[in-house]
Order: structure tokens, then C-alpha cells, then sequence
């Protein structure tokens, strides 16, 4: 992993409150991740990985609960978010987390650290170059369907 050395002191507070989330993972040790999520008004939110049952579906990753802790507590836009994986090698959000974080997120930084690697800046745009966003318009409510338009 490439060192980063524009994280400024703030961006590694962030990325220890992360690495401490981890410690309250429930979840195979290789995958107990832990993440924050910074909300512009200067609140953290932790989040951790939790696999119950090692079953997968029943899983969420450490930084989808830390924007969705977020998301939960804070109208403010969400400005910076920090995850730590335990493992220094093919540790990486996963695609629901990207989708997620891009969807709730849009605009924050983003920076992970694996191990005792040194941090590294992670750009979601580049990571996920042709995301699809809000293309749909949302689903009809009953009470507006185009049924009650018709004469
Ligand atoms: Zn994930």
C-alpha cells in the first residue's frame, strides 16, 4: 500500500477511533474491521463488522454501520470516514459497502489502513468509476399510483 503523507492529524484520530471500533467487531479475526464516520459538525460515529453466525447475508461491514450510525444520528453531510482492516494484505471495501458510501457519503474522504500499514487515501469515484446513482425515480406510493389518474 502506497504511504499518504498528506493525512493530517485529524485524519489519523479518525483512523484510531476506527482501529478501536474494531475491537468491539463480532466477526471472524481476519474480518473484524472497524470504521468512523465523521459528520461535518465534528461528530464521530463508530462502526464495526459484524457477521452473525458467519453467515454472510446476515453480515454488515464496519464502514456501512459507521455511515449508517451516521446517517441515523446527524442530518450533517458526512465529511470524512476512516477504516482499519486487521489484515495487511487483500483486505478492501466490499462493493455493497462502496454503493453505500457513495450513496450517503458523496464527497467524503475516505481513508484505510490495513494493519500497521501506513494509511492510504482511498478515492471512491476512482474506485468506483461508473457507480450508478439515483437513476430511478422513486417507487409510486399506493396512495399516488397511476391507477387514480385515470378518469
Ligand atoms: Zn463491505
Amino acid at each position: 500500500m502506497r504511504p499518504d503523507k498528506e493525512i493530517d492529524a485529524a485524519g489519523l484520530a479518525l483512523l484510531a477511533a476506527a482501529r478501536t471500533a474494531a475491537g468491539r467487531s463480532q466477526a471472524e479475526a481476519h474480518e473484524r474491521c472497524g470504521a468512523a464516520a465523521e459528520t461535518a459538525d465534528g461528530a464521530v460515529h463508530p462502526g464495526a463488522t459484524y457477521a452473525e453466525a458467519g453467515c454472510t447475508a446476515l453480515a454488515a461491514c464496519a464502514e456501512r454501520v459507521a455511515v449508517w450510525s451516521a446517517r441515523a444520528a446527524s442530518a450533517a453531510p458526512i465529511a470524512r470516514i476512516a477504516l482499519w482492516m486487521p489484515s495487511s494484505a487483500g483486505a478492501h471495501p466490499c462493493g455493497s459497502c462502496l454503493q453505500v458510501l457513495l450513496e450517503l457519503a458523496p464527497g467524503a474522504e475516505f481513508l484505510a489502513q490495513r494493519g500497521d500499514d501506513p494509511p492510504q487515501r482511498l478515492g471512491l469515484e476512482r474506485l468506483m468509476p461508473d457507480a450508478f446513482l439515483a437513476f430511478q425515480e422513486p417507487a409510486p406510493t399506493p396512495e399516488h399510483s397511476e391507477d387514480e389518474d385515470q378518469p
